[in-house]
């Protein structure tokens, strides 16, 4: 039977479509631009955003005045801390791997926790997205954490459409320029939490409405 696709499953101009894919590319990088150059001009030093459940920051609050180090977090032991962090959602689990991670990095890292991913994705309870918070929080490296705000902005965007965090990911680092990067993640995820809303986007009064193809954005007001 003839088969409709093109032989061995190749497009049928490879070069017509190599190039169509590395223009529209070019386009979407052209228009990160635009959007970074927007949103540093509003927010030039993004702050790490805090977590939007009081819970978490009501119990860390205390917590990491009494323990800011893998030691200290290690020496409160499961039991106490499960006493402080009653108020986070799955405290008993998470007071497990808390302890379990405190003491992973004493033994293998000499309590110093490692800039390196391979080092930080092996940790208990630590993966992809964790690792890629440490490394741009903590080490000031150019990673960008793909968590649900910066998946749905970068979507909305089409900067870097994906149907995994980690396709948004790796198609915002092609995209974003490299001036950007530090604190892109930081943008993105502010940007989702209090314009580009899930349910209802406040496109109305959002910076980048003329750079943004939505299209439910001419429905908000
Ligand atoms: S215009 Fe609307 S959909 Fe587009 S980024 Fe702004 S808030 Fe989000």
């Amino acid at each position: 039977m003839a088969s409709s696709r093109p032989l061995g499953g190749l497009p049928a101009d490879p070069y017509k479509s190599a190039m169509r894919q590395k223009s529209s590319r070019q386009a979407r990088a052209a228009r990160a631009e635009a959007i970074f150059e927007r949103l540093a001009a509003v927010n030039p030093e993004p702050k790490g955003a805090q977590a939007t459940d009081a819970g978490v920051n009501k119990a860390t609050r205390g917590l990491f005045a009494i323990a800011d180090t893998p030691q200290k977090m290690a020496a409160l032991g499961v039991e106490r801390l499960t006493e402080r962090i009653r108020t986070i959602g799955l405290y008993r689990a998470k007071a497990r791997n808390v302890i379990a991670l405190s003491q992973a990095i004493i033994e293998r890292h000499a309590g110093q926790t490692p800039r390196n991913r391979e080092a930080l994705e092996a940790l208990p309870g630590v993966g992809r997205k964790t690792a890629n918070v440490v490394l741009n929080n903590a080490f000031g490296e150019s990673t960008l954490a793909v968590d649900t705000h910066v998946f749905r902005v970068a979507n909305r965007l089409a900067i870097a459409p994906g149907k995994t965090p980690r396709e948004v990911e790796d198609e915002l680092l092609r995209v974003i320029p490299q001036r950007f990067l530090r604190h892109a993640h930081h943008w993105l995820i502010l940007h989702g939490r209090y314009v580009c809303k899930a349910r209802k986007p406040l496109c109305g009064a959002c910076v980048l409405v003329d750079l943004c193809p939505f299209e439910p954005k001419t429905l908000a007001a």
